[in-house]
C-alpha cells in the first residue's frame, strides 16, 4: 500500500465505503484524481488507489481544485453516515433496540463486488443503500464469493460460456473482521457430523454494513474451503451446506460482533436456517419448542419472489435429516417434529421446502408486487385451509429500485434543474414529479440521444476491441452491433435468459418481425442481453436460437446480443434505449425492477401486464400486452400478436413522427408520463418506508426475543 499524504489519507475510508458508488461527485472525486486508472480499474477507487503514483497523490493534496472537491465529498459523506438529519430519525427514533438483520444470498452492490445473479441481488443491494439513506439501522448477511457468478462469453456458433474468476481480496472493497486481540473472527458450525469454520468479511455500504461470510480458512477441509466459492451451483447437497452456512454461521457470527438484532428478515427462503438457529439458541436454555418458535416468529420477515412451485427451494428430507437431526435430537425434538417445521402440516412429504419453513416461521410475510400477492396467497392458501383466499396472511409490498444508483447522471441534472435541487430528498412525493411535464421537449429528447449514443460508444468500443484483440469472427462483430445505428428505434429485451421470461416471443412470426425491423422509412433495431443458469440447458438453447438470428443478414444486422450482462452494462441499457420489452408468462414475474429502472431514465416499458407493470401501466407511460389467457399455446400466439401490433401501428409510428427539428412529441409525451408516474411510488424510498411502517416496527413491538449470547 503506498502512502497517501495525510491531506487526503480519508480517501481511504471512502474507497473501502461504496457510499461513493451511488454518489456522482465521489465518482467524480476517484476520476479526477486519475482518470486513466479510475477507468482500468473498473471503476474500483481500492485498487485504483493501490495502483497511483506517490507523484500523481502528492499533486493532489496540493491542487486546491481537487482539494475543494474532496472536502466537499468529505462533509456529504460525514453528514450522509454519521448525521442523525435522517427520515428514522425524525419518525421512528428510540423505537428500535437492535438492528433489522437482512439475510440475502446475494447482494448486488457494484460491480468491484461480484457477489449477485440479477434481480434478487440488485434488490437487496438497493434496500442496504435506501436503508443508508433513511438513516435505518440495518445490517446485511451474506456471502463472500471469491469466484462470485460467472462472466459470459458467447462462442461464435453463439453458445455460453461460463468463465469463473478468482476475485482478488486485496482489491475489493471488503474489510476481514477481527475479535479483539488481533483474532480472525471466526465461528464453528456443525454440518452433519463435522465441524465448518466460518470467517466473516465486512462491506460498508454508508451506514449500512453487510457482513458476508466465508468458509476459506485453512481450519477447513479442501472441499470444505471451496463451499463458498460460487453462487447457485447445481448440486443439491453443496447448496444445502451454503444455506445451513448462510443462516446457522449468519447468527453466530451476529451474535460474536455483539450485534442482537431486534428484527430478522429473510429474504427469499434460501436463508430458512437462520429462524432454525433461533429457535435452537432458545430451546438450549431450556425454552419449550411452542414458546421458542413463537418468540422467533414474532420478529421475522419473510419476503416471497417465486410465483411459481417448481421455483422454490426444496430439499429431499433425509438430507435435511443428514444434517440436522442428530443435534435436535439432543434437544429432545423428535425427527418428525423437526422435518414438519418445512413440511405442510400432517403431510408426509418426501421433501423439507425452503418456502414453507420461512412462511411458518415468520409471522409478517409479503409478496414483491400486488399481483405477487394476490398470487402467493392463493399457492399457500395450503398453509391455512382455514382462511379464505384472501385472509391467507401474505402482504405485498411492491419492488422499488434505487434512484440514485440507477438514474443516469445526464437525466439527474435535468431533474435537479426542473424539479428542484431538493428532488431527491422527496423522491416519493408524486407532487414534485408533476414538474417533468415543465421540460421542453427539445431538451429532455436531446438527453435522451445523448445517452442512446452513450449506449453506442459502449457498445462499439466492446466489438472494436474483440475485433482488434482477434477474439471476435467478423459474423460476431455483426451480431454484436457493428450495423447498430444510434437514430433508429431501438428495444431491449434484457433480462435473465429463462423460458418463462419467453426471449422467442417475438420470432414468433419471423416474416412480420422482418418487415417491421427492416422497413426502409422506419427501421427498428432490438438488443438482448442476459445470462443463462449454467445448469439450465433449455434457457441456453433458446440464446442460442436468438443469438443465430441476431448473425443472419434477413435482419440487416439490427438484432444484436450482447454478451456478460451485469450492473455496469445495466446502468448504459435502461437508459440508453429508446423501448424497453419484457414479455413474462403471466403470473411468472413476481415483480421485475428492470423496467422500472428504464421508467425513470424515460425509456418506455412495453411488457406483459405482470408483476410490477400490473400496477404500474397508466394508459399513457407505456404500453401493455396481454389478457388472462391460460392455455399456453394461446398465450403464445395472443401475445405475439398483440406485441406486434402495439409495434406496427403505435410505437414505430410514434417514434418517427417528427417536426422539422427531428423532435417527436407525442414520443417525448410518454417518456415524459413513464417519469412521472414510475420515479415516485416504484423507488425504493417508497419500498423501505412501507417495510419500516408495515413490516419491521410491528415486528419489533411485539413481545421482545429474550437475547440468548454465548
Ligand atoms: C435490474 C437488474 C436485474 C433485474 O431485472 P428484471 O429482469 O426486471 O428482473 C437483473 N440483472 C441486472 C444486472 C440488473 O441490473
Amino acid at each position: 500500500m503506498i502512502p497517501i499524504p495525510d491531506r487526503i489519507s480519508r480517501l481511504l475510508e471512502l474507497a473501502h465505503n461504496l457510499w461513493w458508488s451511488w454518489h456522482p461527485e465521489a465518482r467524480d472525486l476517484f476520476q479526477t484524481l486519475d482518470n486513466p486508472l479510475w477507468k482500468s480499474s473498473g471503476h474500483n477507487p481500492v485498487k485504483q488507489l493501490q495502483e497511483m503514483s506517490p507523484e500523481r497523490l502528492r499533486q493532489a493534496a496540493a491542487d486546491p481544485v481537487f482539494l475543494r472537491l474532496h472536502d466537499s465529498v468529505l462533509t456529504a459523506f460525514d453528514a450522509d453516515t454519521k448525521g442523525d438529519d435522517t427520515w428514522f430519525h425524525k419518525t421512528n427514533s428510540g423505537l428500535l433496540r437492535g438492528p433489522i438483520a437482512y439475510f440475502s444470498m446475494e447482494f448486488a452492490i457494484h460491480n468491484s463486488l461480484p457477489i449477485y445473479a440479477g434481480g434478487l441481488g440488485i434488490l437487496a443491494g438497493d434496500i442496504c443503500k435506501e436503508a443508508s439513506d433513511l438513516g435505518l439501522p440495518l445490517v446485511g448477511v451474506g456471502f463472500m464469493y471469491p469466484q462470485g457468478y460467472f462472466h459470459q462469453r458467447i462462442t461464435p456458433d453463439g453458445w455460453q460460456k461460463e468463465l469463473y474468476e478468482q476475485l482478488n481480496f486485496d482489491e475489493t472493497p471488503i474489510e476481514q473482521l477481527f475479535l479483539p486481540g488481533r483474532n480472525k473472527l471466526m465461528v464453528e458450525v456443525p454440518v452433519g457430523d463435522k465441524r465448518l469454520y466460518v470467517s466473516a468479511w465486512r462491506v460498508r455500504i454508508g451506514r449500512v454494513n453487510l457482513y458476508l461470510l466465508d468458509t476459506n480458512v485453512e481450519e477447513n477441509s479442501l472441499q470444505d474451503r471451496l463451499l463458498s466459492s460460487r453462487l447457485y451451483v447445481a448440486d443439491q447437497e453443496t447448496r444445502l451446506q451454503q444455506e445451513i452456512v448462510l443462516g446457522v454461521a449468519g447468527v453466530k457470527v451476529l451474535r460474536a460482533l455483539g450485534i442482537n438484532p431486534e428484527v430478522w428478515h429473510a429474504n427469499e427462503g434460501h436463508p430458512g436456517f437462520m429462524m432454525l438457529e433461533r429457535i435452537r439458541e432458545k430451546l438450549e436454555t431450556g425454552t419449550p419448542m411452542a414458546e421458542a418458535i413463537g418468540s422467533v416468529q414474532a420478529n421475522t420477515v419473510f419476503t416471497t419472489h417465486t410465483p411459481v412451485p417448481a421455483g422454490h427451494d426444496i430439499f429431499p428430507a433425509e438430507l435435511v435429516e443428514k444434517y440436522f437431526a442428530a443435534s435436535w435430537q439432543q434437544l429432545g425434538i423428535d425427527r418428525d417434529q423437526f422435518l414438519q417445521l418445512g413440511r405442510r402440516d400432517g403431510k408426509l412429504d418426501p421433501t423439507f421446502n425452503m418456502t414453507i419453513l420461512a412462511l411458518k416461521m415468520s409471522n409478517r410475510r409479503n409478496g414483491v408486487s400486488r399481483l405477487h400477492g394476490m398470487v402467493s396467497r392463493r399457492m399457500w392458501h395450503v398453509l391455512w385451509p382455514e382462511a379464505s383466499e384472501e385472509s391467507v396472511p401474505i402482504s405485498h409490498i411492491t419492488n422499488g429500485i434505487h434512484l440514485c444508483t440507477w438514474v443516469a447522471p445526464e437525466m439527474a441534472t435535468l431533474f435537479k434543474k426542473y424539479l428542484g435541487p431538493e428532488w431527491l430528498q422527496k423522491q416519493d412525493e408524486e407532487e414534485i414529479w408533476a414538474h417533468v411535464n415543465e421540460m421542453p421537449d427539445e431538451e429532455l429528447w436531446e438527453v435522451r440521444n445523448l445517452l442512446k449514443h452513450k449506449l453506442m460508444a459502449v457498445i462499439f468500443n466492446r466489438f472494436q476491441r474483440g475485433w482488434a484483440n482477434g477474439e471476435m469472427t467478423a459474423d460476431q462483430v455483426i451480431a454484436t452491433g457493428a450495423l447498430f445505428h444510434p437514430d433508429y428505434l431501438t428495444l431491449g429485451f434484457v433480462r435473465r435468459f429463462v423460458e418463462y421470461k419467453r426471449p422467442g416471443l417475438i420470432f414468433r412470426d419471423i416474416q412480420r418481425l422482418k418487415r417491421i425491423i427492416t422497413d426502409p422509412s422506419r427501421p427498428v433495431q432490438i438488443v438482448f442481453a442476459g445470462k443463462s443458469h449454467p445448469a439450465d440447458t433449455p434457457a441456453k438453447h433458446l440464446l442460442h436460437q436468438v443469438y443465430q438470428l441476431a448473425g443472419s443478414r434477413d435482419f440487416h444486422g439490427r438484432i444484436i446480443f450482447i454478451e456478460d450482462y451485469d450492473m455496469h452494462m445495466s446502468r448504459y441499457l435502461v437508459s440508453g434505449v429508446d423501448v424497453w420489452l419484457n414479455t413474462p408468462r403471466r403470473l411468472w414475474e413476481a415483480s421485475g425492477t428492470s423496467g422500472m429502472k428504464a421508467s425513470i431514465n424515460g425509456v418506455p416499458h412495453l411488457s406483459v401486464r405482470d408483476g410490477w407493470w400490473h400496477e404500474g401501466y397508466k394508459n399513457t407511460n407505456g404500453w401493455a400486452i396481454g389478457g388472462d389467457l391460460e392455455d399456453r399455446a394461446l398465450e403464445d400466439e395472443a401475445d405475439s400478436r398483440a406485441l406486434y401490433r402495439l409495434l406496427e401501428e403505435e410505437i414505430v409510428p410514434c417514434f418517427y413522427d417528427r417536426d422539422r427539428a427531428g423532435v417527436p412529441h407525442r414520443w417525448v409525451q410518454i417518456v415524459k408520463e413513464a417519469i412521472r408516474t414510475v420515479a415516485p411510488l416504484f423507488c425504493t424510498r417508497r419500498m423501505m418506508k412501507e417495510y419500516t411502517n408495515d413490516m419491521y416496527m410491528p415486528a419489533a413491538a411485539s413481545p421482545r426475543e429474550s437475547i440468548h449470547v454465548d
